[in-house]
Parts: structure tokens; sequence; C-alpha cells
């Protein structure tokens, strides 16, 4: 579905991608993880349009989306949930999922999408009509990932998402991540929360200073010394 081939990023003259290389297949959750700094919100946001890579290129269910405009990208079916949820939060939780469907797609299956997002978030129907900036963070992020899917995406990348939240809500969290993919949203899921992502995770890919260092299967990383030497300890 997604296919990132050897991207370059810098900022200036600091480069933070080198090589970047690695597929989603439909209907799969994969997760890029790794430490501070190590480029994962880089990679979301060149395969959104918002960073143009250097060189490379990024092919989405069969067309090629480096270079693009980001509104063209999520137009042909990506949405991001960024870092820190970006919510308005003098609005309402309706008036914030709105204003997902903002791409000439999205616009006219709005009330129909609405009610899907609904269904699967039964408690942001609930809470309607209260401000985004009232609710709890968990909700909030629930909020954020609601707005995200009224884009109707083929693929939703998730930036960070259990970032500060409490152990039992990033579980809630984990079981809506795994929901969502059984309704068939293919997941790109950016994480610290490292044993979580692995246990969900098909594929998963570990990113050092720029570069992916390994990848494979969630069930097999999880397992692996080298990364609960290097990440578990620190990040748990
Ligand atoms: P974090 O979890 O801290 O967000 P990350 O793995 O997502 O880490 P990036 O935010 O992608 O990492 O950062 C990768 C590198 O690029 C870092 O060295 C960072 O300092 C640098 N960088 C990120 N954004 C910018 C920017 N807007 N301008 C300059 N350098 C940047």
């Amino acid at each position: 579905m997604l296919s990132v081939h050897s991207i370059n990023v810098a900022y200036g003259d600091a480069q933070a991608l080198w090589d970047v290389t690695f597929h989603v297949g439909e209907n799969e959750i994969c997760s890029i993880i790794g430490a501070n700094g190590a480029g994962k919100t880089t990679t979301l946001s060149t395969i959104l349009g918002m960073i143009r890579p250097l060189s490379g290129e990024i092919h989405f269910l069969g067309s090629r989306i480096d270079g693009k405009h980001p509104h063209t990208i999520v137009d042909l079916g990506i949405s991001l949930v960024p870092e820190g949820r970006r919510l308005f939060s003098k609005l309402t939780v309706l008036e914030n999922l709105e204003l997902g469907a903002f791409t000439k797609k999205a616009r006219p299956q709005i009330e129909k999408t609405l009610a899907w997002v609904m269904e699967i978030f039964p408690i942001l129907k609930e809470r309607k009509n209260q401000l985004a900036g009232s609710l709890s963070g968990g909700m909030q992020q629930m909020l954020a990932i609601g707005r995200g899917l009224m884009a109707k995406p083929k693929l939703l990348m998730l930036d960070e998402p259990s970032l500060g939240l409490a152990p039992l809500v990033v579980k809630m969290l984990f079981e809506v991540i795994q929901k969502l993919n059984d309704h068939h949203v293919t997941l790109l899921l950016v994480e610290q929360n490292i044993h979580q992502a692995l246990k969900i995770s098909h594929l998963a890919f570990v990113m050092k200073t720029g570069k992916i260092v390994l990848a494979g299967k969630g069930s097999d990383l999880m397992v692996d010394k080298e990364i609960k030497k290097a990440y578990m300890g620190i990040l748990e």
C-alpha cells in the first residue's frame, strides 16, 4: 500500500533521514520505533508531503506521492494524527470532528463518516457538545484520532498517540488502534511505548539517527535481545 524507497531528508545542512526504505501492506499495523530525534516524525511529515525529500520515492496505492501537496495526499487517503493532538480546544467535539472532513472527497460524506466515527468511539457521541479543551488527555487523543478518521483515510498515521497518558488509558488506546485495524484501516504508528507498539504490530521498523537499523515482525522484535537492551529498559 505504502512504499517508501530510499528517501533522504535534510533540514538545511543537517541531514535527518538517510536512505529510509520500508513498506506498509494493506490492512497491516506497522510501527516505527526509536529514541528521541531518530527521525520518526520527519518520516511521517515527509510521507504527508509537508517536507520534500532530497531524493528517493514514495508510492501510495500505485501513485507516486513525493513532491505532491499535503492536501492532495490526504485526498488520496493518508491522514496524520500529529504528536500533541493539535485540537481546537475552544471548539466542541463535534466541531473538531467536522473539521477533519475538509477534503473534497470527505465533505459530501460527512454525515455518514460522522456516524461511523461515533460508532467506533461512542464516548465522542456522548460528549459531542463538550469543548475539546475540557476533555481528559485520553479522550482528547480519541478525538484527535476521530478527527483523523473523518478524512476517510485508507492509511492512518499516528504520531506518539500514547504520549503523556496514564498506563490504563494507554491500554485502552491500543485496544482502539486494534479495533480500527479490524475496521480495515491500515495503521502506521510512531511510538516510544515500544512494548505496546510491538505487541500489536505486524511489522516494526527501528530507527536510529535517521536510519532504519532493524526491521521485522513485531512479535520477533519483542523478544530481540538487542531491542530489549537498547530500548525497553529506558523507554518503558
Ligand atoms: P521525537 O520523538 O523527539 O519527535 P523523532 O524520532 O520524531 O523524535 P524527528 O523529530 O523527526 O525525530 O527529528 C529528527 C532530527 O531532525 C533531529 O535531529 C531533530 O533535531 C531534527 N529536526 C526535526 N525537526 C526539525 C526542524 N524543523 N528543523 C531542524 N531540524 C529538525
